[in-house]
């Protein structure tokens, strides 16, 4: 008789993988594996109320398969919500390669991948994040539809960088409305971290606007062509926040606001592009507060660059990219109005306001609206079912 082979393991007793799952409302993770060409990934698809789920997916070599496992189940969730604030009709997903993205990258890799997002019929579209080149998202387009984000020269939407500074230049001007009783930047001092692909576009908005711009970098040649194109003043990174200014914009890393920085802060408002500035929410989200600076929720303000990509759906037209990530202006103020209703922190309130309309838009789906919602076999089964 065969015998079972028992695999001997370490086993953390604590690992549920049910209850990771289920403490954050996820709807479906999907783990896909072929040995034969050394794929393993993860799909987290975190709630498609309001749409497919979207979101990147990142190659990265994660120390074990539960770092992998908390990564795509946090930013997935993360993604819910910004498309919820951002007024998108998207739900949250994300996707991680457990891999080395400088050895590991092969044709094969990524179109088996490409595959297993094409089997979810659409419930998850994917895209470009932390580790994956425009070669390897052609790969996975060989093998599905469900990608965006791609090159203008293959009909996409290319480089999102000036919507994401369009959004961060409104919601500034939004916070600005509140601090200081006008939306214009003429004259104001302003603080920007990283010289990148969205500060190029932010500073050109913020000096045609009339703002004075200081810019660090830890690259110094990075910074030659803000000088030459916009003639801003040029600092250190670590003078970068205390500088005697009206708003700080973190544009480069994440995590930069910390108990380190923020007693360095002597601006009225934070808003920038970064993600996951807060280095820890609850503690430094306090504290900001209790410095009386006001902060624009990173997610909310940098929503630009999912506005392009959700707009290269519907067949990408920059004009309506533009004006969709402009109306974050709105989306801040709004922000802004209900954390001072609610007496609760900006991100508390963007977290709450998406929770919001995750809610109301969940329930109207429970009304039958007609026939037509239904389509393909399933649909075909329903209308049997009724007639
Ligand atoms: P980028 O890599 O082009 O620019 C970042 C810059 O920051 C680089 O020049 C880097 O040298 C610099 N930098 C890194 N650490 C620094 C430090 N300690 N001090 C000063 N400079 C430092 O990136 P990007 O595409 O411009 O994105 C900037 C930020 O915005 C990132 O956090 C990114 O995740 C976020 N974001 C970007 C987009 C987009 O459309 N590109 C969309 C949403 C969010």
């Amino acid at each position: 008789m065969e015998t079972i082979p028992v695999i001997e393991q370490e086993i953390d007793s604590n690992f549920s993988l049910f209850s990771q799952i289920e403490n954050k409302n996820h709807e479906q993770v999907v783990i896909c594996s072929d040995p034969k060409v050394g794929l393993k990934a993860i799909i987290a698809i975190h709630n498609t109320t309001l749409g497919p789920a979207l979101g990147g997916t990142r190659m990265w070599m994660y120390k074990n398969e539960q770092e992998a496992l908390r990564d795509v189940l946090r930013l997935s969730r993360g993604m819910t919500y910004k498309a919820a604030v951002a007024g998108l009709n998207l739900g949250g997903g994300k996707a991680v390669i457990i891999g080395d993205p400088k050895k590991e990258k092969t044709e094969a890799l990524f179109r088996t991948y490409g595959r297993f997002v094409e089997g979810l019929g659409g419930r998850y579209i994917t895209a470009e994040d932390v580790g994956i080149e425009v070669r390897d998202m052609e790969w996975v387009r060989m093998e599905t539809k469900y990608v965006t984000g791609i090159s203008r020269a293959l009909g996409g939407s290319g480089d999102p960088s000036s919507v994401t500074a369009l959004g961060t230049f409104e919601g500034m001007k939004a916070c600005a409305k509140r601090v200081y009783g006008s939306d214009s930047l003429a004259g104001k001092k302003i603080a920007v971290q990283g010289a990148g692909h969205v500060s190029y576009y932010l500073v050109k908005l913020l000096t045609h606007s009339g703002a004075k711009v200081f810019i660090s970098d830890i690259f110094a040649d990075k910074l030659k062509r803000f000088v030459d194109d916009f003639g801003v003043t040029v600092v250190n990174p670590d003078e970068i926040y205390g500088l005697d200014v009206d708003i700080f914009s973190p544009c480069a890393l994440g995590g930069i606001l910390n108990s380190v920085t923020i007693p360095q802060l002597k601006c009225a408002i934070v808003a920038g592009s970064a993600n996951n500035q807060l280095d820890d929410e609850t503690v430094h989200g306090q504290l900001l507060i209790e410095k009386g600076i006001l902060y624009a929720p990173d997610y909310v303000i940098n929503a630009g660059g999912l506005i392009n990509v959700a707009n290269e759906l519907e067949g990408y037209n920059q004009e309506r990219a533009h004006e969709q990530a402009s109306r974050i202006y709105d989306v801040i103020a709004n922000i802004i109005s209900y954390s001072e209703t609610h007496n609760v922190p900006t991100y508390v309130a963007s977290n709450e306001l998406a929770e919001q309309r995750l809610r109301q838009i969940g329930r109207i789906k429970s009304i039958y609206a007609s026939r037509s919602e239904y389509s393909g076999r399933l649909g075909e089964l329903n209308r049997k079912a009724r007639i």
